[in-house]
């Protein structure tokens, strides 16, 4: 199924899936880039899937949906034009079985969409990291990204923002002798250098270098409690203590952080 990566603002991407039946578009933040494309390409899209409701995910779809008459999927009150609220479990969008995974933490009513080998996940596993807990509760973001763990290992991991390169130099910090880290790190400056997109990466390589889904591992909890020596060492208090770690935490690739 040809995926294509739209970019918008400073590292948001909005995802355009082309399905077959339908042409999703997931998370346009930025009504300008979207038409940009589908203008320069003849295409029309079908529905909107929205993962949560910050302004950077939900900026056009006020314009878009009116615009192409669309559908707009989503969890919660606070995305605009919803006509489709969903909920954990399936939901059929142009005659396809889409899978809702509910993964509150980064926002409380933050949904993952999951289509064949395709996972839409916004802001809450990106490549080697996670979102930051603004609404929920650390417990509440580890169960997330446990569900999401769990996924087969070729799920392509579509989420929302190229922050690829400075999680790497947190995960780096955190397992130094990890060679995954240290080869996905080199792939990705050089992707980076000419200005191709790091994304989608891999389940089964975000679980060889991502530290947030590798709390259990030795090194990590070693880490964790380097860094924090009240750390007790249950894979929940690792990520707990890995996700301040990481929030106090500025890479050289990038002084901005994360949204
Ligand atoms: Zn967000």
């Amino acid at each position: 199924m040809p995926l294509t990566l739209i970019s918008a603002f400073r590292d948001n991407y909005i995802y355009l899936l082309e399905t077959g039946t339908g042409l999703w578009l997931v998370d346009p933040g930025d009504a300008g880039p979207v038409e940009h494309h589908l203008q320069a390409h003849g295409l029309s899209p079908t529905a909107i899937l929205c993962t949560h409701h910050h302004a950077d995910h939900v900026g056009g779809v006020v314009h878009l949906a009116r615009k192409y008459d669309l559908p707009v999927y989503g969890s919660g009150d606070r995305i605009p034009a919803l006509t489709h609220h969903v909920r954990e479990g399936r939901v059929r969008i142009d005659g396809e079985d889409v899978e809702i995974l509910e993964i509150p933490g980064h926002t409380l009513d933050h949904v993952a969409y999951w289509w064949k080998d395709c996972l839409f996940c916004g802001d809450t596993l990106f490549s080697a990291g996670c979102g930051r807990v603004f609404e929920g509760t650390a417990d509440m973001l580890f169960d997330s990204l446990e569900k999401l763990r769990h996924l087969p290992g070729i799920t392509k991991v579509c989420c929302a923002h190229e922050y690829t390169l400075a999680n790497l130099h947190f995960a780096r910090l955190v397992e130094p002798d990890n060679a995954w880290t240290r080869a996905r790190l080199a792939d990705v400056e050089k992707l980076r250098a000419r200005g191709k997109p790091s994304l989608p990466s891999t389940l089964e390589g975000e679980k060889s270098c991502n530290p947030f889904l590798r709390c259990s591992e030795a090194k990590v909890v070693e880490a964790a409690r380097r860094w924090n020596p009240g750390c007790g060492g249950t894979p929940l208090e690792v990520f707990a203590t890995l996700r301040r770690w990481k929030d106090g935490f500025t890479a050289p690739s990038d002084r901005r952080g994360e949204t």
